[in-house]
This record gives structure tokens, sequence and C-alpha cells, in this order.
């Protein structure tokens, strides 16, 4: 995948989670937005997550505006 289809990728989810946040939540760990189905990061395993829309909107605004700093297993290290 091309970075710019990267990026374009990343402004559509951000979309889709602002559209409808109650969908989702932001994890306490590590600040990743899940769906509100997991019951466990699956990028760190944590089980604390904020599930207050107006959390998940700023949260998913933040990625949106950060495309460089995609959470990588390296970040986690
Ligand atoms: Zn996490």
């Amino acid at each position: 995948m091309k970075p710019s289809d990267h990026l374009k990728d990343r402004a559509a989810r951000a979309r889709k989670i602002i559209e409808a946040p109650q969908n989702f939540k932001v994890c306490e760990g590590c600040e990743s937005i899940v769906t509100t189905r997991v019951v466990t990061c699956p990028n760190c395993h944590g089980y604390r997550f904020d599930e207050s829309p107006e959390r998940v909107i700023a949260q998913a605004n933040l990625l949106a505006s950060r495309p460089q700093q995609s959470v990588t297993s390296e970040d986690l290290e």
C-alpha cells in the first residue's frame, strides 16, 4: 500500500469513528481506538477504556492529524 493510500485510509477511518463514536472506545493503556465489542485491547491487552464520545472524537482527530505516528509494536517496547 502506498503511503498516500495509508493516509487516506486513516482519514476515512477517523471520519467513520467521529460519525459513530458510540461504537468505539479509547484504550487507557495505549490510546488506541477500538470497537466497543472488544474486551481487551488488541494492541496492549489492556482492559481499561474510556467510552465517552467526547474522548473518542478527540482521539480520532488526534490520530487523523498525526499520520506518521501510527502505533506499531516497536512503539510499545
Ligand atoms: Zn491498548
